[in-house]
């Protein structure tokens, strides 16, 4: 097998934790990578870089075009720009891809849930423009483009085709949001019409939307969504199959990829040992299947779901009293 550079990057909080344990796995999978550790979020600052995306971390994944990140604490209100804002912005990393699945072993509420949450991930309200126009009145801007509208439809309709997906149903809130989400909509429309006519395609108001995906999440199959929708619906969705323990992640751009968790730093369990890593080793297996190591992909996939299956050695978030490393030690035993 090729040796893979893959740029990673630990993170803040349980990052480290579920990012150690994910390379762990993937090599005893058989994946054969040299890893480039690069440090962004609260880690760079603390190793004396003034920003907290680092240009050596940029120019690593821009030259090795794949990165496994851990999540990174954003400080709320004052302060640095959000990381991971910045990143995807800079590597135009357009696509988030989130697919969420019922897991075996993990009883929820429902079962048989299979849908993909496709998120535009470069404009939306995560502008970053915002104003104060007056103290006491601030303004912050949602910016719609036509050209990242279009991208992102075409990416999900061109994803839709290659997995052998049935529908997409876009959420969006074009009642009140006429010009901004009028033309997510309209973009997604065309390329509907033009250029995929044989996937289904759905409109819903977002509100409602919510509602329904909660009614009945095996109606949906894939969800088209703008920055923010996305981001809200993917914690919604990952909700309805076990938590954010289980929903892995994808930033995918034309020059690079970077594959992390749904799920951020997690400080109120941070440095205990106890985070689930098991989105980030999911995260993981996408990457491989990116790199096109589906057999390693597939052997991880087994192992995991061994261990759920058998139902002894889970984490808290999904029932159990494993920690981290007992759980990883679970997975790589079924590796062995
Ligand atoms: P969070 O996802 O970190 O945590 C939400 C809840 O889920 C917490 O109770 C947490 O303990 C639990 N949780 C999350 N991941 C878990 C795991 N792997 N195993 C077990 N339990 C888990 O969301 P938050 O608390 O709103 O955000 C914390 C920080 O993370 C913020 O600074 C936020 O900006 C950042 N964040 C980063 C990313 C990213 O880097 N991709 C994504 C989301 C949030």
């Amino acid at each position: 097998m090729p040796k893979h550079t893959i740029v990673v990057i630990p993170g803040d909080g349980i990052g480290p934790e579920v990012t150690g344990a994910a390379k762990r796995v993937l090599e005893a999978g058989g994946l054969s990578a040299e890893w480039v550790e690069v440090a962004a979020g609260a880690r760079a600052i603390e190793q004396g870089f003034e920003s907290v995306l680092p240009q050596q971390t940029l120019d690593a994944i821009r030259a090795h075009r794949v990165c496994l990140k851990g999540p990174v604490t954003t400080p709320i209100g004052q302060g640095f720009a959000s990381v991971n804002v910045q990143l995807r912005k800079k590597l135009n990393l357009y696509a988030a891809v989130r697919p969420v699945r019922s897991m075996p072993g993990v009883k929820t509420r429902y079962e048989n849930v299979d849908l993909v949450v496709i998120r535009e991930n470069t404009e939306g309200l995560y502008s970053g423009i915002e104003n104060e126009v007056t103290p006491g009145v601030v303004t912050s801007l949602k910016v719609a483009t036509e050209t990242a509208c279009t991208r992102i439809a075409r990416y999900g309709f061109r994803y839709a085709t290659q997995r052998q997906r049935k529908r997409i149903t876009v959420f969006h809130k074009a009642n009140i949001m006429k010009m901004t989400d009028g033309l997510f909509l309209q973009c997604a429309r065309r390329v509907q019409a033009e250029e995929y006519p044989s996937i289904g395609y759905e409109e819903l108001i977002i509100d409602a939307a919510c509602m329904k995906l909660v009614q009945d999440p095996t109606r949906f199959d894939m969800l088209l969504c703008e920055n923010l929708y996305g981001d809200v619906v993917s914690d919604l969705c990952a909700a309805l199959v076990g938590g954010l323990g289980v929903v892995p992640g994808a930033n995918i751009g034309d020059e690079a990829a970077v594959f992390e968790a749904v799920h951020g730093s997690a400080p109120d369990i941070a440095g205990q040992g106890i985070a689930n890593p098991l989105a980030c080793i999911m995260s993981g297996v996408m990457m491989l299947n990116h790199l096109h190591e589906e057999g390693v992909g597939e052997r991880i996939r087994n192992a995991y779901n061994k261990v759920l299956i058998e139902g002894q050695v889970l984490t808290r978030d999904l029932g159990g009293s494993a920690g981290t490393s007992e759980f990883t030690e679970a997975v790589l035993r079924r590796l062995a």
